[in-house]
C-alpha cells in the first residue's frame, strides 16, 4: 500500500470516528443524544421484558424497573431573550451538568432537543423516580451563575415508569404528558405520568 493510500485510510477512518461521536455526543452539553438514548432504552426494556417471562430465577439483568425523567428548563426564551444567547448556552450547559451529576453510574441522560433533556433511571420505580427528580429539581433552583445574581433558574419534570411490553416512545410520551401537566399546574414542579387524571 503506498504511503498516499495509507493517509487517505487514516483519514477516513478518523472521520468515522468524529461522525460516530456526534451520533453518541451532544456537541453543546455533551450529554447523549436523543438517537442514542432511545436505542438503550429500548435494549433495556426488550432485556427486562425477556427477564420477566423468564420468571424471578432467569432475571439474570437484576432490576424490572426503569423509569424515564422528562426535563424541560422554565421559560428559558426568556432567559435567552434577557441576557442573550450566549449566557442562554451556559444555563443549558450547567442544568445538564448538575443533572448528569445527580444519577447513578448507569442511568442515561440525554438532551432531547432544544432545553429538553431526559434521563433513564435502572431499577428505580416511580418513588425512587420522584425522590430523585425532587433532588434534581431543588439542585437546579439552587444553581447560581457567575457574574449574573439575578439569575434563577428553575425546571419542570415529567416522569413515566415501564410497563408491560412498554417501549422507549411510551414512557417519553407518557413522560411528556406528566411534564406538560407540571408546567400547567405551575412550573418548578415534578408530576409522574399515574397522577394525571
Ligand atoms: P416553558 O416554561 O413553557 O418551557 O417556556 P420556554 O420559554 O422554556 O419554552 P419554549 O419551548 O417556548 O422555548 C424554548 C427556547 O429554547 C426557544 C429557543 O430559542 C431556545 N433554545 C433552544 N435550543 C437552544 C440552544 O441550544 N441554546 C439557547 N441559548 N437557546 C436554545
Ligand atoms: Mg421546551
Ligand atoms: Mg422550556
Amino acid at each position: 500500500m503506498t504511503d498516499d493510500l495509507k493517509a487517505k485510510i487514516a483519514e477516513l477512518e478518523n472521520q468515522v470516528h468524529e461522525l460516530e461521536k456526534d451520533l453518541i455526543h451532544d456537541s453543546l452539553t455533551g450529554l447523549k443524544t436523543r438517537a442514542f438514548f432511545e436505542e438503550e432504552t429500548n435494549t433495556y426494556l426488550a432485556t427486562i421484558s425477556k427477564a420477566v417471562e423468564g420468571g424471578p430465577r432467569k432475571n439474570w439483568f437484576g432490576f424490572r424497573n426503569l423509569s424515564i425523567l422528562f426535563f424541560d428548563i422554565d421559560h428559558f426564551k426568556k432567559i435567552n431573550d434577557t441576557y442573550g444567547h450566549d449566557v442562554g448556552d451556559m444555563v443549558l450547559k450547567k442544568v445538564a451538568n448538575k443533572i448528569n451529576k445527580n444519577v447513578r453510574e448507569g442511568d442515561t441522560v440525554a438532551r432531547w432537543g432544544g432545553e429538553e433533556m431526559v434521563a433513564s433511571l435502572l431499577g428505580a420505580n416511580e418513588e425512587d423516580a420522584k425522590d430523585k427528580a425532587e433532588r434534581i429539581r431543588k439542585k437546579i433552583e439552587q444553581l447560581e451563575f457567575e457574574g449574573k445574581p439575578d439569575l434563577k433558574v428553575t425546571i419542570s419534570i415529567g416522569i413515566a415508569k415501564n410497563f408491560e411490553n412498554s417501549t422507549a416512545k411510551d414512557l417519553l410520551k407518557n413522560a411528556d404528558l406528566a411534564l406538560y401537566e407540571a408546567k400547567r399546574s405551575g412550573r418548578n414542579k415534578v408530576v409522574a405520568f399515574s397522577q394525571l387524571k
